[in-house]
């Protein structure tokens, strides 16, 4: 009998990616925890950016999915269905976006595309502004304004895009500046660039880079790219795919770190709003929404099931505060990530938001990135029980956490118990 390894090379394309060497099979899940198919029990620290954003098996989301089930399956945006105009309602209040429309999608690409689709048209240009080291998806339009560059994959392109500096600092000429003299260099470095381009539709930026390797702006700099933006009549997107739902912390939605800005004129978000379920979409100022002129639709956004799940995970998470619960047990995870990164010489800095959490790893002794330190560490932390994920520039050097926002601290603890040991055997 072939495993499924195998079967799944001989059905998938090779450019598709997979974490460690023996791939893990899933088989259920609960709270903080999965199981692998050979019984397992990982607790998980990568779940919450992945899909599951509040808990895994969480009983209210998987009440209200079979429930819906039970009801009514069928639908595309053809017609109406509670749920989801419930839940579009409910957003577009949250988005601190005034008077504000709301289409769903199935994925953070999608819901970017459907962005670019919008501004472009919004505009009559497609010309775009994108960060440097950035990532917005896999679609043609997503991979051409996705500044990280072993994330696209074609220099082949619907957009001229154009990358402005901003969203990492970490390395290179603007590593040294302080916080004000960051935001200085790049709203100069944007000036410069709209100086000699026609007609930019938008700006689209992640407020905390995701894959890039959870690299955060000093608060304030897309206030100060705002004021840019806005004398140019140039949208901007804010890629909240990684960032929303209080995730970071401190806000509900990436942006609001930048608050003086106001809200962004789009706002994109996905993955772990359904908990598990393909939720994804756009919202937008009115006029922006409605600026397209033929129809569309979307056969599988907006769909009962998924939308019953959006609801009662948006509830949960509300009525007990998991964006506070981001602060507070994030707050203590960095410090006893710091605590334990202190003891490794190959981790250059560990950084982040709420339960957004980036551990950079270097040759020991040299500025040097690590891939391979970080592929290790990964396979040492499965082996004690955590799973973990990975990103950064192309060197993809930077271990990634984002537990369920349900983490407790008991857990954050264990994690970073492990996660200290896998270090010390890995590097
Ligand atoms: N934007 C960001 C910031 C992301 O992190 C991702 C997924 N990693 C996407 C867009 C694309 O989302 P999806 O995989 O659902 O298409």
């Amino acid at each position: 009998m072939t495993g499924l390894h195998e079967r799944h090379l001989a059905v998938s394309p090779a450019w598709l990616a997979l974490y460690y060497r023996h791939p893990l099979e899933l088989t259920h899940g609960e709270g903080r925890h999965v199981w692998d198919a050979d019984g397992n029990r990982y607790l998980d620290f990568f779940g919450g950016i992945l899909t599951t954003m509040t808990a895994h098996a969480l009983p209210e989301v998987t009440k209200a999915v079979s429930e819906q089930a039970g009801r009514l399956i069928h639908s595309s945006t053809l017609y109406l269905n509670r749920p989801m105009v419930e839940l579009a309602e409910r957003i577009a209040t949250l988005s601190g976006i005034p008077d504000a429309r709301v289409f769903f999608t199935t994925s953070g690409t999608e819901a970017n595309d459907t962005a670019l689709l919008l501004a472009t048209a919004y505009r009559g240009s497609n010309q775009i502004l994108a960060m440097r080291n950035s990532y917005h998806g896999r679609s043609f339009s997503a991979v051409s304004i996705t500044g990280n560059t072993s994330w696209s994959p074609t220099s082949l392109s619907p957009l001229q895009t154009l990358y402005v500096h901003g969203g990492v600092r970490s390395r290179g000429p603007y590593a040294e500046l302080s916080d004000e003299h960051f935001i200085k260099a790049c709203v100069a470095d944007l000036e410069d660039l709209l100086g000699h381009t026609r007609n930019p539709a938008a700006l689209i930026a992640e407020p905390v880079q995701g894959v890039g390797g959870f690299t955060a702006p000093p608060d304030g700099l897309y206030a100060a790219f705002r004021e840019v933006l806005d004398r140019h009549g140039i949208l901007w997107i804010s890629d909240e795919v990684q960032t929303g739902w209080g995730r970071t912390g401190d806000h509900f939605w990436g942006w609001q770190a930048h608050a003086a800005s106001g809200p962004p004129d789009i706002l994109t978000f996905a993955k772990g709003i359904g908990n598990g379920m393909s939720i994804g979409g756009v919202v937008a100022r009115a006029d922006v929404m409605n600026c397209l002129d033929a129809k569309s639709i979307s056969t599988f956004g907006g769909s009962p099931v998924t939308m019953a799940a959006g609801l009662a995970n948006l509830s949960y998470l509300l009525e007990h505060d998991l964006q506070g619960n981001a602060r507070r047990v994030g707050g203590l995870l960095i410090e006893r990530l710091r605590a334990v990164g202190a003891r490794s010489p190959a981790v250059r800095e560990v950084r982040g938001r709420g339960l957004m959490i980036g551990i950079e790893l270097v040759k020991p002794g040299t500025d040097e990135a690590d891939p391979e330190a970080a592929a290790a560490v990964l396979e040492a932390a499965r082996a004690g029980g955590l799973l973990i994920g990975k990103g950064g520039g192309h060197d993809t050097s930077v271990l990634r956490i984002a537990p369920p926002l349900s983490l407790t601290v008991a857990e954050a603890e264990e994690g970073a118990e492990i996660l200290g040991e896998a270090l010390h055997a890995a590097t």
